[in-house]
């Protein structure tokens, strides 16, 4: 098939949106049908703020339409994990070498942005039009909305309609198309630390603060309105769980006696308890990712994932950055394109997912543990000594392009060499001598 003209995306969430951008900037007409309204004419009083972290890969695929510096403009950087234990003391991690962060941004203003950008590159937004159905054979995808029923026929559709994609539901009727849906037992609630009277933050700005608990977690994430956004990872079901916790009373106990340093910054704990649900997370897998020359998934339509590790729209915007990529390898022949393109990203997507869900234990569980500290201390010191050896998982995954599921595996074999070291007797006191940076340079070579 030759370059496709007319490009049609359903969904203009964070991904749909930046892809639009890349295909007007490359002199392709988009048209883009979001099932929403338009949240930039509520934006003021569009209410909690929820905020995501962008790392390394998500500045990548901003930086492919110039706005990467823009948009680190309104976020704030987290150097490190400051972790709360029960009776309140904090430890700290960084997260990289010096000057190496993550950045809190909020999903609605980065989304917000994404579609004035796109409005400005000439792509045309329709709000509230829901795609109902697909034709895969001829690219026409059906929206119901404001416009009433109607079908379009672009020459390539999108389907960037996130985790419960419509464009994919249709792919999933057909034979040897493979899909898997797993709901992890636990679910999420997101609560809220207001800022001081002054507007300043009531805990460290620069920091994502843990309150690890073993089977659960609480994180906070700073805003640039002075606020936290909370999240509480908790079992759906069971002895201590969101079932369980079923009057507010019961809820405000639990958090008392389980993150005591937090509750009382929370004056509207509550009813933001009462108000706000705790939502399903789902790990979404399918392959293949295009259907002929006509159709494709992106995003979390492709490969939704568990979010421990913050890279969603990491992964997302990555693969926008790559498909350009290989739009300018393939010079235009677009099925080599889409071949490319899902033999590349589907590896890394299932890799992405794997990865985010061990960041769970670790998040939830290690981050609290001594030998867990102990083996950062170890594996942080070995590759300041040899950077071009050793580079900790979680700096390949947030602060590197290397490929996730090169990281993967990389990151298990450098796993099992550290598993060994903690083994050692007193490794507690040799962790920074020669002699283990020795014995690591000779696990490496085998
Ligand atoms: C609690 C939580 C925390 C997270 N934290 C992070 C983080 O820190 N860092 C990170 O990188 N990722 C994070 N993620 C993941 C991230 O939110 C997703 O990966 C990202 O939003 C995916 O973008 P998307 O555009 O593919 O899908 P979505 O953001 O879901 O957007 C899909 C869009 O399509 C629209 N749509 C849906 N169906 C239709 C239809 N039938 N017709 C038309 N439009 C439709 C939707 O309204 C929406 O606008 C987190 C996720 C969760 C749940």
């Amino acid at each position: 098939m030759n370059r496709p003209q007319n490009i049609t995306i359903a969904g203009s969430g964070l991904v749909g949106a930046l892809q639009s951008i890349y295909f007007a900037k490359r002199g392709f007409h988009v048209t883009l049908f979001e099932r929403r309204p338009d949240m930039r004419s509520n934006r003021i009083s569009a209410g909690r703020s929820i905020n995501l972290a962008l790392s390394d890969r998500g500045f990548r695929g901003l930086a492919g339409v110039g706005i990467d510096k823009e948009i680190a403009e309104i976020s704030i950087p987290m150097y490190r994990r400051v972790m709360h234990d029960v009776q309140g003391n904090l430890s700290y991690q960084n997260y990289g070498k010096d000057g190496q962060a993550i950045y809190s941004v909020s999903r609605g203003g980065l989304n917000c942005k994404l579609m004035d950008l796109a409005e400005a590159s000439g792509v045309k937004i329709h709000f509230e039009e829901r795609c109902t159905a697909v034709n895969l054979e001829t690219g026409t995808a059906t929206f119901d909305g404001p416009l009433g029923t109607h079908a379009v026929t672009p020459d390539f559709l999108v389907g960037a309609d996130g985790a419960y994609s419509e464009v994919r539901n249709e792919m999933e009727k057909r034979p040897w198309f493979n899909y898997s849906q797993y709901y992890i037992d636990y679910a999420y609630k997101e609560l809220s630390i207001p800022p001081n009277d002054d507007g300043t933050h009531r805990l460290e700005k620069n920091a994502l603060h843990i309150w690890p608990r073993k089977d659960f977690m609480l994180i906070a994430l700073p805003n640039l309105d002075g606020s936290f956004t909370l999240t509480l990872f908790f079992p759906r079901k069971g002895e201590l769980s969101f079932e369980s916790l079923d009057t507010i009373d019961k809820a405000e106990d639990f958090f008392r006696e389980t993150f005591p340093d937090v509750l009382d910054l929370m004056p509207q704990f509550r009813e933001e308890y009462a108000a706000n649900p705790a939502s399903a997370m789902v790990i979404v897998k399918c392959f293949p990712w295009t259907w002929g020359d006509k159709v494709m998934l992106i995003g979390d339509s492709a490969h939704a994932i568990v979010p421990f590790y913050g890279q969603g729209m990491n992964c997302g915007f990555e693969d926008c950055s790559v498909f350009f990529e290989l739009l300018d390898t393939h010079q235009g022949a677009w099925s080599d394109l889409m071949r490319s393109y899902e033999k590349s990203r589907k590896p890394n997507g299932d890799a992405i997912a794997e990865l985010a869900l061990r960041n769970f234990i670790e998040m939830r569980d290690r981050v609290a543990d001594p030998k867990f500290i102990l083996q950062k201390k170890i594996e942080g010191r070995f590759s300041t000594l040899h950077p071009d050896k050793w580079i900790p998982l979680y700096s390949m995954v947030t602060f590197s392009h290397i490929q996730y599921s090169e990281a993967l595996e990389k990151g298990d074999r450098q796993e099992a060499i550290m598993q060994k070291i903690l083994a050692l007797p007193n490794i507690d006191e040799k962790w920074d001598s020669e002699e283990v940076e020795n014995m690591i340079l000779q696990a490496i070579k085998v």
